[in-house]
């Protein structure tokens, strides 16, 4: 008996995005060989995260190997200037690459995620700083950020598999571009002891979270001693490795399985303890997840590893309804939690991907509601100068017009408030007027600054 019969009042007239089951249509051909330098690999090849890593695109020249005439030389003269102006270093794996659009790579989101264009640059944010988060003055020690009372950031090393455009972490993350003399961490055992000491030290420290730059890239045994030493501490409850691999190179958990065995070992080692260790890792767009992300990650979900995800907000990429609700309802079906969706941070050289607030706001009431609340990201902003995650909501002053938004955080810094701006040129032409003159810009702020401490 269909439900209609048992109940006439049974609303049949689902609205069709409601019914949608797309977010299950895992892409399963060998998409890899549109692209000329990969037309002969076979699908044991492709999946071997040796070829991914040993083949990443890192130059222009190196691009212009791969795509070859697919592109023209415009095209190609836009990506050098882009590289030049940009603040991050090139690094693309050969599964972003053949995941991107070349029919139309100027609007597809991975090439906007990862391969900087000139055309499509625009001026920084006057109020953009470099570490806009203030994560070095939260810093006791080298690579190591304890901004909130019971958990810290372990930046555990510098490199990555990729390299994003929109890293926060710009001012560490990377090798050196023309534009950017980075702090150098190092991936040295010397500096971890100095780490592991301070978290003995604290015991207000339950969480760890074990990031860089990218887990991926620390050695399988690196893994298993962070891992297990960080677990002997017996306060340490909670840690997560920060991982983007299953997003851009997911052949790295199926085939480098003594790094893939490491992690579970730890997992397995603090379930024993009662201690939770888990994954989270880095989706932004459906589209990055294919049949062979779901092979990468099923081993672990299998083996009860939790993984969380969190994905940047960005223009042109994930800003709209649909994509963000199939991307959380992709992200659920295969057994990784939706955990943050961050508003873009302010960092240099990447306005073109950042979105106003008001677009987050908007987007969270899409997604809300579509599945499970424990699927539901929570979408927040991080204040700029150490506030910590805000909810997008909980702003105390939000001038759309201007575009400045002012945040308070008791928890983390109490007394104090923090600014978040949108975009300029997404303001209409007498509000970016009025942030070009230098006068009316102080008293904008000055202005919001005192709304927000007339709401308190
Ligand atoms: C985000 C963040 C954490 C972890 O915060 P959660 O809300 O638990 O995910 C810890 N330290 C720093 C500096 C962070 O930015
Ligand atoms: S993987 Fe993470 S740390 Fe590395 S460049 Fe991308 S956003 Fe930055």
């Amino acid at each position: 008996m269909k439900p209609s019969e048992s109940n006439p009042r049974f609303r049949q007239d689902v609205p069709q995005e409601m019914a949608r089951l797309d977010h299950r249509d895992l892409r399963d051909d060998e998409f890899w060989r549109a692209i000329p330098a990969y037309a002969q690999l076979s699908r044991d090849e492709f999946n071997d995260y040796r070829f991914q890593s040993r083949n990443c695109v890192t130059s222009l020249r190196k691009l212009q190997q791969v795509i070859g005439e697919k592109m023209d030389p415009a095209f190609y003269r836009d990506v050098e200037e882009g590289i030049v102006r940009s603040t991050m270093s090139l690094r693309i794996s050969p599964y972003l690459i053949s995941l991107i659009d070349w029919e139309n790579p100027y609007d597809d989101p991975l090439r906007i995620q990862f391969l900087p264009l000139g055309s499509q640059m625009r001026e920084d944010h006057p109020e953009l700083r470099l570490d806009s988060l203030a994560e070095q003055d939260d810093s006791p020690v080298p690579g190591l950020t304890h901004r909130y009372r019971d958990r810290a950031l372990f930046l555990a090393l510098d490199t990555c598999p990729v390299y994003c455009r929109f890293c926060t972490r710009s001012y560490a993350v990377g090798l050196d571009t023309e534009d950017v003399e980075k702090v150098h961490f190092g991936a040295l055992t010397d500096r971890w002891q100095e780490v592991f000491t301070y978290v003995e030290s604290r015991p207000e420290l339950e969480d760890l979270v074990i990031s860089g730059g990218d887990v991926a890239n620390l050695k399988a045994e690196h893994i298993e001693h962070i891992g297990m030493r960080l677990l002997d501490i017996e306060h340490v409850q909670r840690m997560r490795f920060a991982s983007k691999a299953p997003a851009i190179m997911p052949q790295k958990l199926i085939t480098d399985r003594a790094w893939t065995d490491a992690l579970i070992r730890v997992v397995e080692e603090g379930r024993v303890r009662g201690k939770e260790v888990s994954l989270h890792t880095h989706f932004n767009h459906p589209v990055e997840i294919t049949e062979i992300t779901r092979g990468a990650l099923e081993p672990l979900v299998q083996r009860g590893v939790i993984i969380r995800n969190q994905t940047v907000l960005q223009r042109r990429v994930n800003d709209t309804p649909n994509t963000m609700q199939l991307l959380v309802q992709r992200l659920g079906w295969l057994g990784v939690k939706p955990y943050y969706v961050f508003v873009h941070d302010m960092v240099r050289g990447v306005e073109d991907l950042r979105t106003s607030l008001q677009t987050a706001i908007k987007l969270e009431k899409q997604v809300r509601g579509l599945t499970s609340g424990f699927n539901t990201p929570n979408f927040v902003l991080d204040t700029m100068g150490g506030g910590g995650k805000r909810n997008v909501h909980a702003f105390e002053v939000y001038d759309r017009n201007n575009g400045i938004a002012v945040y308070a955080s008791p928890a983390v810094r109490p007394g104090d408030l923090f600014f978040y701006f949108d975009p300029i040129d997404e303001l209409s032409p007498e509000a970016q007027d009025r942030w070009r003159d230098p006068i009316h810009r102080a008293s904008m702020l000055e202005d919001a600054m005192q709304r927000a401490r007339d709401c308190e």
